[in-house]
């Protein structure tokens, strides 16, 4: 039985991985936490959820994941480097789910997963996985098309462009034999002068409550492939990480990727 530590447990993804938590016969929710100072401390995560009372209170000590198996972080960023930290210190392994962190965010992460085994995937959903693996193939196969990545996301999200389409940049550029961060066009506005050849650009929707929409175009002359993925509800992302879980205890210290987990890694 996997023990479950849940860290920004009141969150939008946090509520949906208690409820996932509880479908899964293999999985139990041991340690529940929130920022110090929160509202939703000393409640009832079950409750929190939607269920119903579940006996887990919501606290506040990172500690408390010595308790645990396996931590799963959908949070922020620079609360998941510091756990990633804490947890090397623990010895328990840890999911990974929040985007946005920076090159140096990275490198700390990288840092803790020396000690222990880190999953992180800025997307967690099996068809989303497999989509980018899909991407990696058709820029290998159209090397003369333009890249475009298009995302729509609820007007709530903080980090732009999402850590999904990031992710399917990365796999175009992994298709190109290129850096994405090298030939990553993030903004256009103005004068932009044509097209850059060999750019990957990317255009950021935000609106409404759309969990999550992104379509990788691949745009040549009179003809465009167009490859997609909707996320249709926040459980797709809440039952990965479970899986990525169940996956991750009892590996050697690394830092795995979602690819990883599914079997998608060429
Ligand atoms: P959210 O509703 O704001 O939830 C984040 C929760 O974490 C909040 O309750 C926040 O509390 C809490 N938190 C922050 N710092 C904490 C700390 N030190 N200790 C304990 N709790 C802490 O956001 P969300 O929509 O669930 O998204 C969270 C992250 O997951 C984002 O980065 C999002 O992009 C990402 N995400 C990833 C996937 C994927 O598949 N990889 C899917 C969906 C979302 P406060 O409100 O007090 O800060």
């Amino acid at each position: 039985m996997m023990r479950v530590g849940v860290v920004g447990a009141a969150g939008r993804m946090g509520r949906a991985v208690v409820r996932a938590v509880s479908e899964d016969d293999g999985a139990r929710l041991a340690v529940a936490t929130e920022r110090p100072g929160a509202a939703d401390l000393g409640a009832d995560v079950g409750t929190l959820a939607g269920l119903g009372p579940n006996g887990v209170m919501v606290g506040d000590d990172p500690a408390a994941f010595a308790a645990c198996d396996v931590v799963l972080d959908f949070t922020a960023p620079a609360t998941s480097v510091a756990l990633a930290a804490a947890l090397a210190e623990l010895g328990t392994a840890h999911v990974i789910g929040t985007t946005g962190f920076s090159a140096e965010q990275d490198v700390a992460i990288a840092g803790s997963a020396q000690k222990i085994a880190i999953v992180k995937s800025g997307n967690m959903s099996l068809g989303l996985n497999l989509l980018a693996a899909l991407v990696r193939r058709a820029t290998r196969a159209l090397p003369d098309a333009d890249i475009e990545v298009l995302e729509m996301h609820h007007r709530r999200k903080v980090d732009a462009p999402s850590g999904t389409a990031l992710m399917l940049g990365e796999a175009a550029a992994a298709g190109r034999d290129i850096a994405l961060r090298e030939n990553a066009v993030f903004v256009r506005e103005g004068q932009t002068g044509p097209r850059e050849a060999g750019t990957i650009g990317f255009a950021t929707l935000r609106g409404g409550t759309v969990i999550g929409e992104h379509e990788v175009i691949l745009a040549l002359d009179s003809e465009r492939v167009r490859l997609g993925h909707i996320a249709e509800d926040r459980t797709v992302f809440a039952r990965g990480a479970i899986k990525a879980g169940h996956w991750v205890i009892g590996r050697p210290p690394g830092l795995y990727k979602m690819t990883d987990v599914l079997g998608l890694e060429d």
